[in-house]
């Protein structure tokens, strides 16, 4: 297997290499999919690649291409667990643009009609690890 680029400071390789915990969905050899710490909405999910790349400018094409894949694949089982009225697919490049992990990420945010507050890509408060690995488990189960 080709050795993946990792960033010792990177809270997302950290997460790839087990260091800290995440509510995992999915993985395989290319990506893997958890849910959002500070989740923007119930069942906030980002997937990474599992090479350690900045931003879109510096991720080759073909990890976008997969990262996309798996976007739509969580998208789907997002869907069928969760119901939402609506997915936002979302992804940062820079700190203009609203990003703060320097690890190449998608967003998938469900959506709900009606859904007060609604906070673009960033929740305010940490979700509960219980709750996070409950929602993980259920897409999971979608998938
Ligand atoms: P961005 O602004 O696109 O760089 O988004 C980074 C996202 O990572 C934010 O939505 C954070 O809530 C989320 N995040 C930060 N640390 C963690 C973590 N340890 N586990 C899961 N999600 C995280
Ligand atoms: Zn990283």
């Amino acid at each position: 297997m080709v050795e993946k680029l990792r960033d010792p400071d990177c809270i997302f390789c950290k997460i790839l290499e087990g260091v800290i915990p995440a509510a995992v969905i999915f993985e395989d050899d290319d990506v893997m999919a958890f849910m959002d710490a500070f989740p923007a909405s119930q069942g906030h999910a980002l997937i990474i690649p599992r090479g350690h790349y900045a931003n879109i400018h510096e991720t080759p094409e073909s990890v976008v291409v997969t990262a996309a894949r798996a976007a739509k694949r969580l998208a789907a089982a997002q869907k069928q667990a969760l119901a939402p009225d609506g997915i936002t697919v979302s992804q940062f490049n820079g700190a203009a643009a609203g990003q703060t992990v320097y690890h190449y990420h998608v967003h998938l945010i469900p959506r709900w009609e009606g859904q007060g507050g609604l906070r673009p890509s960033h929740g305010r408060d940490q979700g509960d690890p219980a709750l996070l690995r409950e929602l993980a488990e259920r897409i999971r189960g979608a998938l």
